[in-house]
This record gives C-alpha cells, sequence and structure tokens, in this order.
C-alpha cells in the first residue's frame, strides 16, 4: 500500500511529520492529491488546541487546492485530474433542514476541513464531493490557494459594495 505524507497537530502546536497509507475514498468522497494549501488564521483552531478532544490528532489546512485523484462511490461530478478547490466549508449534506431550504452555508452536517477532518498540510486530503469548487486553467495554484477562504471573505464585502470592474472606490448604500 502506498503512503503520503502529512503534518499533523495534536494538543497545542505538537506538530509532527507522519505518513499516512492511501485508501479509497468513502462514498461520496474524493481523494485529492495537493498542490498547494494556504495558511489561515483559523488554523488556530487545529494548530491552539481549540477544538472539542485535541488529543485527537488531525491535519490543518483549508485553503487547498488540488487534483482529484480517485472518486469514491457515487461520485458523478468529478472525475481523476480534475483541479479542484476546498475550503473552510467541507461540502453540505443536502438532508438537513437549512439544506433543504438551500441555505448550504448554515448545513448542521457539514465536515471543516483542518479542524473536524484532516486538511490540506499534506500530499493528499480526503473530501465531500459537495464541498469541491471547480479552479479554471490559468490560475496559479499558489495564488488561488488563498482565494478558497481569506480570499472568498474580502471578495464577497467587495461584491456587496456594488463596486464595478477596476473601480477605485464606491459610495457606501
Ligand atoms: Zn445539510
Ligand atoms: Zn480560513
Amino acid at each position: 500500500m502506498s503512503t503520503y505524507r502529512a503534518y499533523q497537530v495534536t494538543g497545542q502546536r505538537q506538530f509532527e511529520l507522519v505518513e499516512r497509507d492511501v485508501v479509497d475514498p468513502e462514498p461520496g468522497h474524493v481523494r485529492v492529491r495537493v498542490l498547494s494549501c494556504g495558511v489561515c488564521h483559523s488554523d488556530v483552531i487545529s494548530v491552539e488546541g481549540m477544538r472539542p478532544d485535541p488529543s485527537v490528532p488531525v491535519v490543518p489546512g483549508h485553503e487547498i487546492v488540488g487534483v482529484v485523484d480517485e472518486v469514491g462511490p457515487g461520485v458523478t461530478a468529478w472525475q481523476p485530474g480534475d483541479r479542484v478547490g476546498l475550503g473552510f466549508l467541507g461540502g453540505h449534506c443536502g438532508e438537513c433542514m437549512h439544506c433543504r431550504r438551500g441555505d448550504f452555508v448554515y448545513c448542521t452536517n457539514q465536515p471543516r476541513p483542518g479542524s473536524d477532518t484532516d486538511g490540506g498540510y499534506a500530499e493528499m486530503v480526503y473530501a465531500r464531493s459537495s464541498g469541491l469548487v471547480r479552479v479554471p486553467d490559468g490560475l496559479e495554484s499558489l495564488e488561488t490557494a488563498p482565494m478558497l477562504c481569506a480570499g472568498i471573505t474580502t471578495f464577497n464585502a467587495l461584491r456587496k459594495t456594488g463596486a464595478r470592474e477596476g473601480a477605485l472606490a464606491t459610495l457606501c448604500r
């Protein structure tokens, strides 16, 4: 069985380079070969042990760009070779009350990569297929990774100002 390298953290700031087995993705999940992963302030949740049980190791990192390596049973939206991004919200369930109303961001059964599940400080990451976004050709993986969390936060704020493309200032409404 082949392995991949990952930096996991246990407790508070106890980083360790480990080898993990490469396994088949679960139903509805994909295995992604990580190309780049940003560093975000919210990594403190894992790095500083701000999780329900910090004694369980977790791989931090939730600004991930990679290439789909394998898809699990039931996954139809992605195929090996697709370049994808994975951020702080790791994929909605499609079944909870919020999902049934279309409020996927409030899904109550949504993993947070790098906190609840292993994230991108690794050569591989496993993700729920609904948590992935397609990364267009022409965007550099290294520059795109921070867009998956910090970037989308500032982008959404800018979008709500009503500023047009190329604008240097806008009036608050
Ligand atoms: Zn849900
Ligand atoms: Zn973040």
